[in-house]
């Protein structure tokens, strides 16, 4: 499943949101492994067309796309240097597929702040100052290792050269994802710069109101995503049925959660988009990447719906909805028969046909 780990400063808020994440997860029943791992937050891809689908289809349950956390990593000045200290608290996020980091706006003088004042921009520099350190670290030790496993003749030695090229970049202060070297040889190492990257401003209402600070905020993290929410708000949301939810959302000038935006943003910046199926039992979103064709799209579902795929009945939900029905659906000439070259597009209805 997609991943998210979340570093920040101490202080900022972290613990706060993803104590609302993992509560959250109380209501994702549906991700078992959410419930083992403690340290597991699942937010649901928030989807209206899911709604709608099991209208159609009279079915039992809906089940939304996910994106969860992992975990969280304070991170002070020098982290990095505490002898792998920062590593220890980082291990986690290795394995993210992508990094939020919570960034404090809001005023409180009851939560001290450790650089002693609220200072947006100086708290990201920091974060991402000791973020390149901790990669450097990485790779220092890599290439060691890999020199040796080189001339052994163990290792090829585009492998070193590829680590010794990020390297190189990082010494120039330059984050492996602004960088437009080619990190695949070196993948294994899990380097934190090169994930794409998610900024999540908490801050107060008087900001989440205020749309000159926030664009003020985004741009200074452009073009990486920013999500502008209240923490403390999110963890009082999740405890609110829909109703009181929407209201107090509404109070302070939001119209979805944070968590909601979080998931909608964590899919867009790692390339992800959902397709759809349903029947009487569920209905289901999937989550594959941009650009996937109907073989990799139907392998989510299961790998031998990959191996035998034959072929792939495809209903735009627009038509379906226009429709209202399969059966007219087809009637109408609006239910393709899509081969294996074809390229998924987000929202298709789709029902698979395939050999076992
Ligand atoms: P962490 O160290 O980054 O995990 O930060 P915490 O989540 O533990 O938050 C630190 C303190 O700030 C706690 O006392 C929180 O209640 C408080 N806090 C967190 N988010 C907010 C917020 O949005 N507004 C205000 N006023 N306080 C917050």
């Amino acid at each position: 499943a997609l991943t998210i780990g979340i570093v920040g400063l101490p202080n900022v808020g972290k613990s706060t949101l993803f104590n609302a994440l993992t509560k959250n997860t109380v209501l994702a029943a549906n991700y078992p492994f959410a419930t083992i791992e403690p340290n597991i937050g699942v937010v649901n891809l928030p989807d209206p067309r899911l709604e709608v689908l099991a209208g159609i289809f009279g079915s039992e349950r809906i089940l939304p796309a996910a994106v969860s956390f992992v975990d969280i990593a304070g991170i002070v000045k020098g982290a990095s240097e505490g002898e792998g200290l920062g590593n220890k608290f980082l291990a986690n996020i290795r394995e993210a597929d992508a990094i939020a980091q919570v960034v404090r706006g809001f005023e409180d003088s009851d939560v001290v702040h450790v650089d002693g004042k609220v200072d947006p921009k100086n708290d990201m520099e920091t974060i991402n100052a000791e973020l390149i350190l901790a990669d450097l670290e990485t790779l220092e030790r890599a290439i060691t290792r890999y020199e040796k496993e080189v001339k052994g003749k163990k290792l090829d030695p585009s492998v070193l050269a590829a680590a010794k090229e990020a390297q190189e970049a990082l010494q120039k202060g330059t984050p492996l994802s602004a960088s437009s070297l080619d990190l695949s040889p070196i993948a294994e190492l899990g380097l934190l710069t090169a994930k794409p990257f998610i900024y999540v401003f908490n801050v107060d209402e008087a900001v989440l109101t205020d749309a000159a600070r926030k664009a003020e905020l985004a741009a200074l993290v452009a073009p990486a995503e920013a999500v502008f929410l209240d923490a403390k708000i999110e963890s009082e949301l999740i405890d609110l049925d829909p109703e009181d939810a929407a209201e107090l959302l509404a109070s302070t000038g939001q119209e979805e959660s944070g968590l909601d935006q979080l998931a909608r943003v964590g899919f867009d910046t790692l390339g992800l988009q959902t397709y759809l199926t349903a029947g009487p039992k569920e209905s289901r979103a999937w989550t594959i990447r941009k650009g996937d064709k109907a073989p990799q799209a139907a392998g989510v579902i299961h790998t031998d719906f990959e191996k035998g795929f034959i072929k792939a009945e495809v209903i735009s939900f627009e038509d379906l909805v226009a429709t209202g029905s399969v059966a007219e659906a087809r009637a109408k000439g609006k239910a393709r028969m899509e081969g294996k070259d074809y390229i998924m597009q987000d929202g298709d209805v789709v029902e698979f046909r395939f050999n076992v």
